[in-house]
């Protein structure tokens, strides 16, 4: 989840660069002016408390801008991420932010601000306020809005400074450098936050090769438990010969041989953009483990995949692959890939309708060429890295 605030005296350009940030990155829009103007419109009870303070151009209480923003969280738990306009606008609602992201067990990512000189953005509020129709938009309003962003809102810059997640751009630009400069910055923020990518799909339908060319053209690390495994039998290492035999009588492996593996590969890859999920999780209590796994890292998974191709296809290409080099312990006699099909059938399919309905399982269609199949998973992959 990426969570940013835009920043920025009142008429800074926040409204305008959200619309374009918010769908740019897939990230749900609050604004608590738009927020609290809807509520004055339709004159409930919170509008009419908060009327004659926006009108002054005051400042609206906590206890309403925390009702407005929880219930707005709370009513979108599929969001991407959340872009905050005009929240927070004290030292306070930085704390009150804090605790509302970590209801969601996440937090903010990034300030941004948008530096406009003073008379510049009275000048732009001006001559927004012909058309706005808002009732704040007139100079004397105008100019108490902006003692109060001098008094209360400028110390939440400092808040944001000492936690190391502020940035700043020049908001006096043209609309179009200033949206450049904050996707610059959202960009490199979630370039900073690694990817967790589980692809699933029955045996023989190209997660293996086409999970490994994803890791190499996105640069991610490719975590497949089967390769791992092959290597501990290639060194014939104590692992490897118990993991040969259980191979050969077309075993799954157990999760105390599997565990230590991934764990050993997340700890050795601290810096990577992120990591593809192969051939794990195979059961349901193997998808426990792989989030308590990410979770350890601070991070959860970002999006499920899974390959889909009709069974007549995966037996034909499971059978042409037995009798080529690339031909596994596992897929070398017809026993042993009926054997196969059956367990994803009955411990893997589970786990992909379990994550169906917690993250939404993204499906793609596997059949043609490995091209062909290959950019299809590059759009979805790029899209969910963008988080666009
Ligand atoms: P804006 O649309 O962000 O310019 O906000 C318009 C008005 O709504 C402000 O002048 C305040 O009266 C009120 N308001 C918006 N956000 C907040 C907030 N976070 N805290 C207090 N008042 C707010």
């Amino acid at each position: 989840m990426i969570n940013i605030a835009l920043f920025g005296p009142p008429g800074a350009g926040k409204g305008t660069q959200s619309a374009a940030l918010a769908k740019s990155f897939n990230l749900y829009y609050i604004s608590t002016g738009e927020l609290l103007r809807k509520e004055l419109a339709a004159e409930s009870k919170l509008g009419l408390e908060a009327k004659g303070i926006i009108a002054a151009g005051g400042l609206v209480p906590d206890e309403i801008i925390v009702q407005i923003i929880e219930k707005t969280i709370t009513e979108h738990p599929e969001a991407n991420g959340f872009l905050f306009d005009g929240f927070p606008r004290t030292y306070v609602q930085c704390y009150i932010l804090e605790g509302l992201m970590s209801k969601l067990n996440s937090s903010l990512s990034c300030l941004i601000c948008l530096e406009v000189e003073e008379e510049e953005s009275v000048a732009r509020l001006l001559k927004r306020a012909a058309t706005s129709g808002r009732s704040d938009d007139n100079e004397a309003v105008i100019r108490n809005r902006m003692s109060e962003y001098r008094e209360k809102t400028l110390p939440v810059l400092q808040f944001y400074r000492e936690k190391g997640i502020y940035a700043a751009v020049n908001g006096g630009n043209s609309v179009e450098q200033v949206r450049k400069d904050v996707e610059a910055i959202v960009k490199a923020e979630i370039r900073r936050r690694p990817v967790h990518i589980v692809l699933f799909g029955y045996p023989g339908s190209g997660r293996g090769s086409q999970g490994k060319a994803l890791a190499k053209h996105f640069d991610l690390e490719f975590v497949a438990t089967g390769p791992m495994l092959d290597s501990e039998i290639a060194r014939q290492t104590p692992l490897g010969k118990k993991v040969q035999a259980l191979y050969e009588n077309g075993l799954l492996v157990s999760d105390e041989i599997v565990v230590p593996l991934i764990e050993n590969k997340l700890e050795e890859s601290k810096d990577v953009r992120g990591f593809v999920y192969k051939g794990f999780p195979r059961t349901l209590v193997q998808s426990y483990i792989l989030d308590g796994l990410i979770r350890k890292r601070g991070a959860s998974i970002t999006q499920v995949i899974d390959i889909g191709l009709p069974t007549l296809e995966l037996i034909m290409r499971l059978d042409a692959r037995s009798k080529t080099n690339s031909c596994m312990p596992y897929d070398s006699t017809t026993a042993k890939i009926v054997q196969r099909l059956q367990d994803h059938e009955n411990k893997t399919v589970p786990v992909v309708e379990k994550y169906a309905q917690i993250h939404g399982v993204t499906k793609v269609d596997g059949s043609g060429s490995f091209e062909g199949v290959f950019e299809r998973l590059k759009a979805i992959v790029e899209k969910t890295i963008w988080a666009s």
